[in-house]
């Protein structure tokens, strides 16, 4: 494990920040863990980052610590049974990579998670979702290391804790679990998810099949999402806020066009849309300097350019600010915000 002083993090985060670490590593094997665990213990008052693919984080500032690149390599099927294959990846892999990989190998399940920018070993982090489906739903174990005592352990789904945007792993202190590698189960007899958010359209009567969904969800993504290559962003800005049922139906009266949607966890709840609830503050397409919002999708953050992390976190907080005085409801960002 090599550590570099004072290494440029820009191409490291999806909004394209101009930002730097103090301390940089790359961990591309298990030894290199073990080495991490062990510098950890040697310097209990650095803080350490994790980073994937840096696509769901904002840096306000510099990093004052270990920023650590997880860079873990491999994939492969690693067993099957009467009803699904089980396919591996480490934690370094890139998602869509490694979606597209299990497409063309004729493993179904993930299509839906297409174009998903990241890593492997983040998106169980906070339970990617898209089009219908969620990690939770085709996540089989994962394995992960204590980075603090070292234990490896292996995480069932269960263990997992999966709920909207949230996991076990986002619950415990910033960076103390690395996972090393996720297990998928796919099934031999995929049922498709299409009724949802125009792929059924776009499908327009042909026959479904993993790269056909693949395919049709891609191009429903470059329609409507940024390209972080071309404009810096993480992708949704905020969460959709979940509300009790009752709490809703009050809103409803004063906003008819209130969307929501029951929530089928039985907890008596319902998800409405921060897209909206921001779109009706007319923040759609707003720009200050080179932070704003993007045109097509108002729950987008984006750096047009030069922005700071401190100049995208204020504008942010504005757009916080104006949900909560015009419907009562405080929206909670989605990316990790560092620093
Ligand atoms: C254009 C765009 C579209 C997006 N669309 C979606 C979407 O449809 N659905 C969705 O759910 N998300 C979406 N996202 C968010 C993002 O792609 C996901 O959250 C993704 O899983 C982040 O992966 P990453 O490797 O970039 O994570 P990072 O941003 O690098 O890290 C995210 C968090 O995970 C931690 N972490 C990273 N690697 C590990 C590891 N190996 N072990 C433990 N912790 C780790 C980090 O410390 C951090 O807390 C989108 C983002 C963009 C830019």
């Amino acid at each position: 494990m090599q550590i570099q002083k004072n290494y440029p993090l820009k191409a490291l985060n999806s909004f394209g920040v101009s930002i730097s670490a103090d301390l940089f590593t790359k961990l591309v094997s298990t030894s290199d863990v073990d080495q991490l665990i062990q510098w950890r213990k040697d310097n209990p008052d650095t803080s350490c980052l994790l980073i994937g693919g840096g696509s769901n984080m904002l840096f306000r500032d510099d990093f004052s610590g270990l920023a650590v690149s997880v860079a873990l390599s491999g994939r492969a099927l690693t067993s099957e049974d009467d009803d699904a294959y089980y396919i591996s990846a480490a934690a370094g892999e890139n998602w869509h990579e490694f979606v597209r990989w299990t497409i063309d190998q004729g493993y179904a399940g993930l299509e839906n998670l297409s174009l998903i920018p990241g890593t492997v070993g983040a998106a169980p982090m906070q339970n990617i979702g898209a089009y219908g489906v969620e990690l939770g739903d085709r996540l089989e174990r994962l394995s992960a290391v204590d980075l603090i005592t070292g234990e490896r352990r292996v995480f069932s789904n269960e263990d997992c804790e999966f709920a909207y945007r949230d996991s076990f792993f986002k619950r415990q202190p910033a960076d103390s679990w690395l996972i090393e590698s996720v297990t998928f189960r796919l099934a031999k007899q995929p049922e498709w998810v299409v009724a949802y958010a125009g792929v059924d359209a776009a499908l327009d009567g042909q026959e479904p099949s993993a790269r056909l969904i693949s395919d049709v969800i891609i191009a429903l993504r470059q329609s409507k999402l940024p390209d972080p290559k071309v404009i810096g962003n993480a992708g949704s800005f905020f969460k959709n806020p979940i509300m009790g049922t009752a709490e809703w139906e009050a809103l409803k009266v004063l906003f008819p066009n209130l969307p929501g949607y029951p929530q089928k966890d039985g907890s008596d709840t319902v998800k409405t849309s921060a897209g909206w609830l921001i779109d009706q503050c007319e923040w759609k397409a707003f720009r200050d300097k080179d932070a704003g919002i993007y045109e097509k999708h108002a729950l987008v953050l984006v750096n047009h350019g030069e922005a700071s992390g401190a100049e995208i976190w204020a504008l942010a907080e504005r757009v916080i600010g104006s949900v909560s005085s015009k419907f009562g409801i405080v929206l909670e960002a989605e990316p990790r915000v560092i620093a």
